[in-house]
């Protein structure tokens, strides 16, 4: 054992009570930061084999009233853990729909799609259907347009409830894509079962794609499962050319990365920066 003396074992006790009184802290002004509104939502674009965008994904951003950005690493488990997440969950797709609605009056922009990630907690709420509903009548929103991100985790926890939302969103036209493939435990067979439209490829694979032909072998099959299932593919954390090309050749559809542009401010996606 490395915690001999009982010094180390109090000091132990004390990297403890410091890491609770952090997160008693962080929960804190995360309640705070839901009532003053520091949330941003930032845009990162898609692009498709041309590197013209086709969407974007919408990353939430905190700034603390000092500037200061807390990392979604960070707060997302938080929020979920607090149940924060609901209302914060609510805040996101609402502004989502508002970001829509301005692009459906925006002649380049007006086609494309917007993703959001949704929370297990988020979706497990009984009026999550409704809700999402009520937002697409309210902002006159094409559901087309919206695109729901959900990781595996959140398909494991009750299969036949969350397929049933699924299917009840799809109707309404919503879509769905799988986040982070691969990452998680869920099976093939599970999913299969639910009517995705787009696979992301999660920057794990893409990282180190390069690397080895065992590990570009991965994401190759990754993308004919994909073409098989007839998913849009999304690589994630595309960073250089040589991922950017190798992708291509394996028939990926859809790429989002530092290569192309980092999340930005909705302000500032896509804008001529040329005018004044
Ligand atoms: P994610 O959904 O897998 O999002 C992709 C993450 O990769 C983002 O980190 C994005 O900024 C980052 N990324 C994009 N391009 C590159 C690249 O080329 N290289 C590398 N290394 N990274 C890249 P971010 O914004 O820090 O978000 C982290 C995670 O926090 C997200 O992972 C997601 O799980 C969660 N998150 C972010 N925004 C939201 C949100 O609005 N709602 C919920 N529920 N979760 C969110
Ligand atoms: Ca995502
Ligand atoms: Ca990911
Ligand atoms: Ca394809």
């Amino acid at each position: 054992s490395k915690r001999k003396g009982t010094g180390e074992v109090s000091l132990f006790r004390q990297d403890f009570a410091d890491a609770v009184s952090k997160r008693v802290k962080l929960e804190e002004q995360l309640r705070n930061a839901i009532k003053q509104n520091e949330f941003e939502l930032y845009l990162q674009p898609q692009v498709n084999v041309e590197s013209k965008p086709t969407g974007a994904e919408a990353l939430i951003r905190w700034r603390q009233s000092d500037g200061r950005f807390v990392s979604p690493a960070d707060f997302i488990p938080l929020a979920e853990e607090t149940g924060l997440i609901v209302p914060l969950g609510y805040w996101i797709t609402e502004r989502a729909c508002q970001i829509l609605q301005q692009w459906q009056q925006n002649p380049d922009k007006a086609k494309m799609q917007l993703s959001i990630n949704v929370s297990a907690k988020q979706f497990q709420q009984p009026e999550f259907v409704e809700q999402v509903q009520l937002l697409v009548e309210k902002y006159k929103i094409q559901p087309h347009r919206l695109k729901l991100e959900l990781t595996e985790s959140l398909l494991m926890d009750d299969i036949s409830s969350v397929t049933n939302k699924i299917k009840r969103l799809k109707r309404l036209g919503i879509e769905f894509a799988l986040d982070d493939f691969g990452t998680g435990y869920s099976s093939l067979s599970y999913l299969m079962q639910i009517p995705f439209d787009t696979l992301k490829i999660d920057v794990s694979f893409v990282r180190n794609m390069l690397d080895s032909r065992e590990k570009a072998q991965i994401v190759h099959t990754i993308i004919q499962l994909g073409e098989s299932l007839k998913l849009n593919i999304v690589a994630e954390g595309v960073e250089t050319e040589e991922q950017f090309n190798y992708l291509t050749r394996l028939n990926c559809d859809t790429f989002q990365g530092y290569l192309f542009s980092k999340p930005v401010p909705e302000s500032e996606f896509l804008a001529d920066k040329t005018a004044p």
